[in-house]
């Protein structure tokens, strides 16, 4: 490619809607264009990375023996009212409707779509593992985009879905998925590695994130150090102490609070009562009515793990008014003693405590000598709260630590139950008789890789592409660009030469001073540039330079060869 045929619309300056700089270097760089909020327009340069990264992820699911197929974006919500995802993921379900005033689904993911196929087609155990994938796509109507790609209303996915007879031949596919994306993350020069993972609104019971470590990613990432346990906050356990038991009286006892109002307040004087002797109430509204959440007073609720439990995203804090209206009480004075209305999840760290605090839904008073078990027996027990770092590590009771992190891809193991036995996708077994698919599903976002890649790999002078991604791998800079001038028959010939070689490579044939050249050269981040001047090549030398490495001068007539055997040496990385 000649760069004065192309479009690679450079910024000097960074655009002010970019707040992390891989968005700065994806808009300066001419990737990419702001349409509006959380969606963009690939440019040439963009494009040519985006097949980059989806032409690894096509030949390391070809390779892991995935089937491609191409599902259709517009999709009945009738599937999705089947599975229960359709109220599930709510209002971040892009929907419209058609002339017949009909409603539409606009695919954020294509469990749905994919199970119905497989009802359809897979009859006998003879037809199964089958594994089929879709680069594609998706839509999601988030409350937050931003960061350019990361997390945008318009995205591509890789994703793919795996049907298999038995729970243990699922767990061979759901290898080969964990497997393949190692590889495909590795290839496209990302560092990484996998975390335990949340399954939820997909549901399903085994599950692992692809995370990139960086400071401006939405994850944290618990892990640790000595065995390597890792995984995400939103599933993250510790080996937390549970809470110590105490004087257990026959049964609470209120005593007047008047003006405390919260945790840190009923721990000073007269009361004094520690953080972790309190139980701290919390009210959300879930499938519009009340339910109760209990942790202890030095404890985090995570909504993530909440969502898990509820098995609905689709929840939010209740309103004072309507706690008022449940309880009879003002938050501050909340608690579970009595309540047989409303559900009660308490948090694990909380089984079996005895002599604790909490508010006695009403206003200024407390009850103190409250046991779990006995005072508020309908509770359910689950694990709510968020882990903290330096917390003993579960596994080896080493300290815990957290890091940021983006998730490029995750793998889920959903079994039977969510979609396979909803949509009907059964088959007929060896022993003749009829069973569900057990199911896996994976996910890729090809547009937030294509992004981690920059946010991992960069300088003060732009981007420093792998060479497995970059979208050009060689910038051939003549310095001058006079036709007929021997700078510039050189450059054409090595421009030639290493296109009948099959070498990706653009010629930045512009008439521009070369301080602009090698600046945009370098903002851009092509791994290998080849500077051609007057000066070098009186002397029958050409200039080589790897992008972030030093200048290398070469003999014009074995630049061909060297920048082949750069090339092959894996470039600049
Ligand atoms: P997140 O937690 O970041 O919202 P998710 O867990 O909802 O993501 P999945 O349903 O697992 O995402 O989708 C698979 C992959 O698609 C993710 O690993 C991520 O790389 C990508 N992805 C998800 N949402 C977006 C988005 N809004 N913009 C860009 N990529 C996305
Ligand atoms: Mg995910």
């Amino acid at each position: 490619m000649r760069w004065s045929q192309t479009l690679i619309p450079t910024l000097k300056e960074t655009p002010a809607e970019a707040e992390i700089l891989s968005h700065k270097l994806l808009l300066r760089a001419g990737l990419v264009r702001k349409l509006t909020g959380g969606l963009y327009t690939f440019l040439p340069l963009g494009v040519r990375v985006l097949r980059k990264v989806e032409q690894i992820v096509r030949e390391e699911m070809d390779r892991s023996g995935a089937l491609e197929v191409l599902l259709p974006t517009l999709q009945p919500p009738e599937i999705w009212q089947q599975s229960g995802r359709y109220e599930a993921i709510g209002d971040g379900l892009y929907k419209l409707r058609d002339r017949a005033k009909k409603e539409w689904v606009m695919s954020p993911t294509a469990e749905e779509v994919i199970t119905t196929l497989a009802a359809g087609e897979i009859n006998s155990y003879r037809q199964l593992p089958a594994t089929f994938y879709q680069i594609s796509v998706k839509f999601r109507d988030e409350i937050r985009p931003r960061f350019g790609l990361m997390r945008a209303k318009e995205f591509i996915m890789k994703d793919a879905y795996s049907f298999d007879a038995t729970e243990e031949a699922a767990m061979s596919s759901y290898r080969k998925m964990y497997d393949a994306y190692q590889r495909i993350f590795n290839r496209c020069g990302l560092k990484n590695f996998p975390v335990e993972a949340d399954t939820g609104v997909i549901g399903g019971n085994l599950s692992h994130e692809f995370m990139v470590p960086a400071e401006t990613g939405e994850n944290e990432i618990v892990f640790c150090e000595a065995c390597g346990y890792a995984a995400n906050l939103e599933k993250a356990t510790s080996g937390i102490p549970k809470t110590a038991a105490r004087e257990v009286g026959p049964t609470p006892e209120k005593f007047a609070t008047p003006g405390v109002v919260t945790i840190e307040a009923l721990t000073k004087a007269p009361h004094s009562v520690p953080a972790n002797r309190q139980i701290k109430t919390l009210v959300f509204i879930a499938d519009s009515k009340p339910v109760l959440i209990l942790v202890r007073g030095d404890d985090q609720l995570n909504e993530a793990k909440l969502a898990s439990v509820l098995g609905t995203t689709v929840f939010r804090p209740a309103e004072t008014p309507e706690i008022f209206d449940a309880l009879g009480a003002h938050p501050g004075s909340l608690g579970a003693v009595g309540v047989t209305k409303f559900p009660v999840f308490a948090d694990e760290r909380l089984r079996g405590a005895n002599g604790m605090t909490t508010g006695a839904n009403e206003d200024g008073f407390h009850f103190n000598k409250v046991s779990l078990e006995r005072d508020i027996p309908g509770a359910r027990w689950a694990d709510l709260r968020t882990v903290g770092a330096g917390e003993p590590c579960a596994k080896c009771a080493k300290p815990l630590k957290i890091q940021r992190g983006i998730e490029v891809g995750h793998v889920f193991m959903i079994g039977s139950k969510k979609y396979s036995e909803k949509l009907n996708a059964y088959y007929l077994a060896e022993d003749g008789t009829r069973k569900p698919c057990v199911m896996g599903c994976y996910g890729i976002g090809i547009t937030r890789t294509l992004q981690s890649i920059i946010e991992q790999s960069n300088d003060k002078d732009g981007i420093v592409w792998p060479l497995t991604v970059a979208p050009y791998q060689v910038c051939i800079t003549p310095l001058g660009v006079a036709s007929g001038s021997a700078v510039m028959q050189l450059a054409e010939k090595i421009y030639a030469e290493l296109q009948a070689r099959g070498v990706d490579v653009i010629l930045d044939d512009r008439d521009e001073r070369p301080g602009v050249k090698f600046k945009d050269a370098d903002l851009v981040g092509f791994p290998i540039r080849l500077g051609i001047g007057e000066k070098s090549l009186a002397k029958g030398e050409v200039e080589l330079k790897r992008r972030g490495g030093t200048l290398t001068p070469v003999l014009a007539a074995a630049a061909v060869a060297k920048v082949c055997e750069c090339l092959a040496a894996g470039g600049a990385n």
